[in-house]
């Protein structure tokens, strides 16, 4: 089962960069940019989590949020609200309104990305697999555990996010820059070697004494959790 997220977002950037990294974790994404078109949509279909910008054309997020806990489809949608900083006095109003969380901007992508799976582990636990399998490596979301034909690894925290990050799109090559903001942040400014140092050390702890190597160095565009690894 996919778990479905809508953004309303009026911020073409950000619109983007959300749909790209929510694709990532395995969501299905729809973005709308106005908050009447939202309040159209949501009468025709109900997603699992909706991203809600404060100010829109249209309708404003804060009345789309009212008018949604006044909907018996929507009365329970859990809603992040995305405010600008210095609205304090609105995210009140906001988290009144009936919105479950609020993230102010410049959010950390990841930060957002850990809110949108706890909330939906709260609310809809059968969407999100806290284990991930690949081939014999077995990850586990909830407990931070990662083993290997059942033995278990050590990994530092940043590269049990990469393993994490790699696992969820096996096949896809994703570029230095790209793990930098799926893993690091956005707002971090380490430079892209940061990810192979780190990358050496995932290898390190992973394959230990083994042949097989689940990380896929793809040259002249980055890495990727391998595929046929995964199948076997
Ligand atoms: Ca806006």
């Amino acid at each position: 089962m996919t778990p479905r997220v809508m953004i309303v977002e009026d911020e073409e950037a950000l619109g983007l960069l959300l749909r790209y990294n929510l694709e990532a974790e395995g969501y299905a994404v729809e973005v709308v940019t106005r908050g009447d078109d939202a309040e159209m949509r949501l009468l025709e279909t109900v997603p699992d989590l909706l991203l809600l910008d404060w100010m829109l054309p249209g309708i404003s997020g804060i009345e789309l949020c009212r008018r949604l806990r006044a909907r018996d489809a929507t009365r329970t949608l859990p809603v992040i609200m995305l405010t600008a900083r210095g609205e304090e006095q609105e995210r009140i109003r906001g988290l009144a309104t009936g919105a479950d969380d609020y993230v102010v901007k410049p959010f950390s992508v990841p930060e957002l990305m850990a809110r949108v799976r706890a909330m939906l582990r709260r609310s809809k636990p059968e969407v999100i697999a806290s284990l991930l399998k690949a081939g014999d490596i077995e990850l586990d979301r909830e407990t931070h555990r990662v083993r290997r034909s059942g033995r278990e690894l050590h990994l530092g925290p940043t590269e049990f996010r990469l393993l994490e990050y790699l696992m969820k799109s096996p096949g896809r090559v994703f570029s230095r820059e790209q793990l930098l903001d799926g893993v690091w942040g956005r707002d971090v400014y380490v430079d892209e070697r940061t990810v192979d140092v780190h990358i050496g050390r995932l290898r390190k702890a992973v394959n230990r004494g083994r042949v097989k190597d689940p990380i896929r160095t793809v040259r002249g565009s980055g890495y990727s959790f391998d595929d046929q690894f995964a199948m076997a």
